[in-house]
């Protein structure tokens, strides 16, 4: 057996098997390359589910990693550091937010802003104690927790997992009726994905969101816009609302805020929503901590200062119409917008899996997604010449 055969067999000896992840083990990365164990090299184009949208390694969130770390790392909040006022201070700036909670995981930020709209709707909106309701949406993917499953319309997240958290209304994703008829008085947000990534890279329908806006406008709801994926560069706009022009009421950011060294998210609030945590009713140990704060600083800079997001823009709508122009009886459709682009195959073509199988043969990393679809999404920061040749290999794999 070679290393990585050996890896393989360990983990799956002694791991979990809540993932089943393609059998590469990888030890290196650089910009839009990884390299496994065997010395082979991968073009990207999952980026860790967009954290690492600023390429592997980033040279200079590394730098600021590494001087933060030897200085300090973790104070808790029971006492301040020198580093989470800037990292407030530079998002608000960035984002025109006016309140910031910073958490850890992406899945934590989704659980503060529902407890946030929660207390903000028995507080300010005066919803009757435990009457609060939050629409959501089908085929959703907003984290792991308890509370998120239990709104989950797939199976396998939500399954065997009850008794479930209740108070959320499923609507059918794009349809703004649909929404319109699911507010009531006990309404107090809704919480949906620009675009929904783990479903397949699904885009609603233009003028969706300003309808939506419109309505939690109307109605007194908060509109919590979940852009943990979406958000940093990826549509190839800082955030994906804009792509609509609307503002959220409150919006999650997470995955890319560190540039995939760390895990950082924060809830960012335009509203009275924050202002409702009072000390002791929400925290976390590590949540805002200066080594967390000194990457995402650095991993904002980066994005915006080396022209990430408009590259984004523009190796999108190239990459895009590489796809579109592969002529192949297998695929039904091509999607994106930005750099969140998926290849959905007919059911007949046996799978997306064995395709991105294929691909790793050829030196590209793709992610399956709902048996059909093939979602790729490479670092903010590839090049023409890259996505020439990732388009080739995808050209050959599906032809
Ligand atoms: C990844 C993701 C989450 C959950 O983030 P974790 O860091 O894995 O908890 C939530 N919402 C969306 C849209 C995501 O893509």
């Amino acid at each position: 057996m070679n290393t990585s055969e050996k890896l393989i067999a360990t983990e799956q000896r002694l791991g979990a098997h809540n993932y089943k992840p393609l059998d590469v083990v990888l030890t290196r990365g650089e910009g839009v390359y990884v390299w496994d164990t065997d010395g082979n090299r991968y073009l990207d184009c999952l980026s860790a589910y967009s954290a690492v949208n600023q390429g592997h390694c980033h040279p200079k969130i590394l730098a600021a990693m590494v001087e933060q770390a030897g200085r300090l790392t973790l104070t808790s909040r029971a006492f301040r550091n020198d580093q989470l006022a800037y990292l407030y201070e530079e998002l608000a700036a960035l984002t025109g937010s006016h309140k910031i909670l910073p958490m850890n995981s992406g899945a934590e930020a989704v659980e503060t802003a529902i407890k946030a709209v929660r207390k903000w709707g028995y507080e300010v909106k005066g919803v009757p104690e435990g009457k609060a309701e939050i629409i959501v949406c089908a085929d959703n993917f907003h984290g792991r927790t308890l509370s998120i499953i239990s709104f989950s319309t797939d199976p396998d997240a939500r399954t065997g997992f009850g008794p479930y958290t209740a108070g959320f209304r499923i609507i059918p994703f794009g349809d703004a009726e649909a929404f319109a008829a699911a507010i009531n008085g006990n309404t107090v947000a809704a919480l949906i994905e620009p675009i929904q990534g783990e479903a397949g890279v699904v885009i609603p329908p233009a003028g969706y969101f300003t309808r939506i806006r419109g309505l939690c406008t109307d109605n007194n709801v908060t509109l919590i816009l979940d852009e943990i994926q979406t958000g940093l560069g990826r549509t190839g706009k800082l955030l994906a609302e804009e792509h609509e022009g609307i503002e959220a009421d409150v919006t999650l950011i997470g995955k890319a805020l560190s540039g995939g060294f760390y895990p950082v998210s924060a809830v960012l609030s335009n509203s009275e929503v924050l202002g409702v945590l009072k000390p002791g009713q929400h925290g976390s140990t590590f949540g805002g901590n200066p080594l967390a704060c000194a990457v995402a600083r650095t991993a904002l800079k980066v994005l915006t200062e080396e022209g990430m997001i408009e590259n984004a823009a523009e190796m999108g709508d190239y990459f895009l119409e590489g796809l579109r122009s592969i002529r192949s009886n297998i695929v039904r459709d091509v999607r994106g917008r930005g750099l969140m682009m998926a290849v959905e195959l007919e059911p007949e073509a046996g799978g997306a899996r064995q395709y991105c199988h294929a691909l790793k043969e050829r030196g590209l990393l793709a992610k399956d997604t709902h048996d059909h679809t093939i979602r790729l999404a490479p670092p903010l920061i590839i090049s023409r010449e890259q996505v020439d040749w990732a388009v080739s290999q995808i050209e050959k794999t599906i032809t």
